[in-house]
């Protein structure tokens, strides 16, 4: 009989959430935490000392004997630096010691972080500083502190930062509409996130022996199993007992941790599987995922697998996304994207759904940069995730809605008891069910999902997009709203609703997003389509992003160079590993292999020939193998000396400029290393398996029996 789980008693156990607060703080002390945890407002220091005693006690309870500021700097992971409560009491004793300062700030030294040329010129220190509105949890002995990663000038030198500001910019805006249809009462409006994690699993044996998943978490090489994914047996498929007892492992740790771990399930492509949480405040959401990632891969560890996060793992299947599944909810619990009973109520929807479609529009190519990396590229437009041209699918029935305010046949206005000859809209379904699974950006009944992220991305990063386009457009209509007079304010808002559904229908596509005529009809569109992450980055410093980021404070002009550069350099560092790892597996593996295989067939040759035998097939086998042969090394030779010239833009980087040499890499790195793999793929087809240096497709995605 397996074990039973008490789950409510274990969530959240090694957390420092509200439940335990309330136990461990003195009355007013928890009441002005709360506040801040609430309205997102700075904490009263005043409290700190308590805080932090209460914490600290806390912890050492758990186990714990360090404490850490943990952060999400811009290299896309998480950051900690441990430092253990220890105190020496000057007779060779010591205390257990945490302070008020030590919780709320932390000195660190900023330097080996990317600041994107921030920490040139000014000071090497960063600090830390902790977020309140996301909880401290106890790990493997510490206790760690969300916070935020900031330069000694005030620069967010990290990813939560900037989502903390996008969240005050959105709540600010959004508050100011709200009021207009009545609201008197929300304090604050919190953007919700629920981001599905799409991973592989598989035996560590394989992962072992394959340098290039080492090293760059990918596979650069592989011709396809003779078993994909065509049958598409997988998705939602039986779960194999070693994955089941993987998933239960990590529900169990996530749930101690307080992520609340709910739908598992298998995906489209073999070994690929999902986990997707209770969506929570976009701040904490995005910690969560980061939590969740690292768990994941401990976990498959002590179950002898490996889990992999990359956007593409395996040529010719699925790779993986994260859903970022995004509302907006007033803290008194109304979720502003579900569309209401009483058509009052439906104004108000449709009013927050036009904000979001004409941020979608008005940004697009913001959108499509947050989701902009190497890993992802792969994804974008591989007509198995969503395209890279940005467009909204709404479902049959909202877009009727749409179609019928833009033709005049459905008069919105703010109040159900104004005029009994109003139109009440259609009740929208719930649960769409026939989603479009090929559009970037759904509506699915009272939420959108962006589907464009990548499955190792920081979800803060298309979050703070979001937040920041969508509060813009808000903040134009509360200015035109607000002239208003309660006399002519339906008139206006009608106004309003028709002319920005107008406008922006274009970004509104319910088709297949995966075909050819898509990409021309977009064009006639007029919507971008940035295929790579190098054509997308540079728009991140165009003349409008600047303008919609310092309107709203998420980002000084400052901090979008230097998260341009940081981005444009990820990109191609990444490509450089995968580049050099090409070249070293091509000469060190397979071109020793594919000479070995060579030799066995001339011996057999010359003996075959030497008894008279017809060597035919032997003779065209070999030929054709060292033809293939010749060529990759010549590309390999060729991509040497890119990497070779590449080098050397890089060490100039400041006259050749990132985008420059991003875009070098990508031209010419990343298509040369694509030739080679041509070969090698076509290669693997001809030699003998047991002379193939690395394990093949088919063992590797069927390793988990
Ligand atoms: P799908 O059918 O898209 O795979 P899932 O059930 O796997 O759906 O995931 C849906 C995700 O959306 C979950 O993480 C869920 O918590 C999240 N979600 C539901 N409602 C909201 C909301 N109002 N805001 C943000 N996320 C939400
Ligand atoms: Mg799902």
């Amino acid at each position: 009989m397996s074990e039973i789980i008490d789950v409510s008693r274990i969530f959240g156990e090694d957390v420092f959430n509200e439940s335990t607060m309330r136990k461990r703080l003195p009355k007013d002390v928890f009441k002005k935490l709360k506040e801040t945890m609430n309205t997102g407002r700075e904490l009263d220091s005043t409290i700190a000392e308590s805080v932090a005693t209460a914490m600290k006690d806390w912890a050492i309870e758990k186990g714990a004997t360090h404490y850490t500021h943990w952060f999400q700097p811009m290299t896309g992971i998480t950051a900690e630096k441990h430092d253990s409560f220890i105190a020496p009491t000057g007779d060779g004793t010591v205390i257990m010691e945490f302070s008020g300062k030590e919780l709320i700030k932390g000195e660190t030294d900023a330097s080996s972080f990317p600041s994107g040329g921030i920490r040139a010129t000014f000071e090497a220190r960063g600090y830390t500083a902790w977020d309140p509105t996301s909880f401290a949890f106890v790990k493997d002995n510490t206790l760690y502190i969300p916070t935020a990663f900031c330069s000694y000038t005030g620069e967010a030198l990290d990813k939560k930062t900037p989502l903390l500001r996008s969240m005050d910019a959105l709540s600010v805006q959004a508050l100011r509409v709200l009021r207009l249809f009545g609201n008197t009462t929300s304090k604050r409006v919190i953007p919700t996130v629920g981001a599905e994690q799409e991973y592989f699993l598989i035996d560590k044996s394989v992962y072992e022996k394959r340098k290039d998943l080492l090293f760059t978490g990918r596979t650069l090489f592989g011709a396809p199993a003779p078993k994909g994914q065509e049958m598409e047996d997988h998705y939602f498929g039986v779960i194999k007992q070693r994955v089941s007892d993987y998933m239960k492992d990590l529900d169990f740790a996530l749930w101690k941790l307080g992520v609340p771990s709910t739908t598992k399930h298998n995906e489209a492509a073999p070994a690929q599987h999902e986990m997707a949480p209770i969506f929570a405040s976009a701040n904490l959401a995005a910690d969560q995922n980061q939590l969740a990632m690292e768990m994941m891969q401990k976990i498959a560890k002590k179950h002898d697998m490996v889990c992999l996060l990359h956007e593409k793992p395996f040529k010719g299947v699925n790779g993986s996304g994260k859903h970022d599944n995004w509302a907006l909810s007033t803290d008194d619990g109304q979720n502003l994207l579900n569309p209401g009973k009483l058509p009052g109520e439906n104004a108000q929807f449709l009013t927050f759904l036009a904000a979001v479609i004409k941020a979608v529009d008005d940004y697009a190519e913001l959108l499509r940069l947050s989701v902009a990396t190497a890993g992802n590229d792969h994804r974008l437009g591989a007509h198995e995730a969503p395209p890279a041209i940005i467009s909204i699918f709404l479902g049959d029935e909202l877009d009727e809605v749409v179609k019928a305010i833009i033709e005049g046949r459905i008069v919105v206005k703010k109040s159900a008891y104004f005029d009994l000859g109003i139109m009440t809209l259609p009740k929208f379904k719930k649960d769409n069910t026939d989603r479009n699974r090929t559009s970037p950006f759904a509506f699915t009944g009272n939420k959108f999902e962006f589907r464009s992220v990548g499955s190792t991305h920081n979800v803060a990063t298309p979050n703070i997009i979001l937040n920041t386009i969508v509060a813009e457009s808000l903040r134009l209509f509360a200015d035109e709203l607000e002239k208003a007079t309660p006399e002519n304010f339906d008139e206006i808002l009608h106004a309003l609703l028709v002319k920005t559904f107008k406008n922006h229908s274009r970004v509104i596509f319910n088709g297949n997003g995966y075909g050819d005529e898509w990409v021309k009809e977009a064009e006639k569109r007029g919507l971008p389509n940035l295929v790579s992450a190098v054509d997308a980055l540079p728009h991140f410093e165009d003349k409008k992003s600047i303008d919609v980021f310092t309107q709203h404070k998420v980002f000084t002009e400052r901090e979008i160079h230097a998260r341009t550069e940081i981005l444009l350099e990820n990109y191609y560092k990444t490509i450089n590993i995968e580049a050099h790892t090409v070249v070293e597996m091509v000469k060190r593996d397979y071109t020793p292999a594919v000479m070995s295989y060579q030799k066995n067939l001339c011996d057999i040759i010359a003996s075959k020939k030497n008894v008279g035998i017809d060597v035919t097939v032997e003779m065209n086998t070999v030929q054709k193998i060292s033809s293939l042969t010749s060529s990759m090394v010549a590309k390999n030779e060729t991509l040497e000396k890119l990497l070779d010239e590449a080098k050397k833009l890089t060490a100039d980087k400041e006259s050749a400029g990132v985008e420059k040499i991003a875009r070098f890499y990508h031209d010419e790195i990343f298509a040369k290393m694509n030739e080679i793999r041509a070969d090698v793929d076509e290669l693997e087809t001809m030699v003998a398996s047991s002379y193939w240096p690395v394990p093949a497709y088919g063992e590797i995605l069927f390793s988990v029996k």
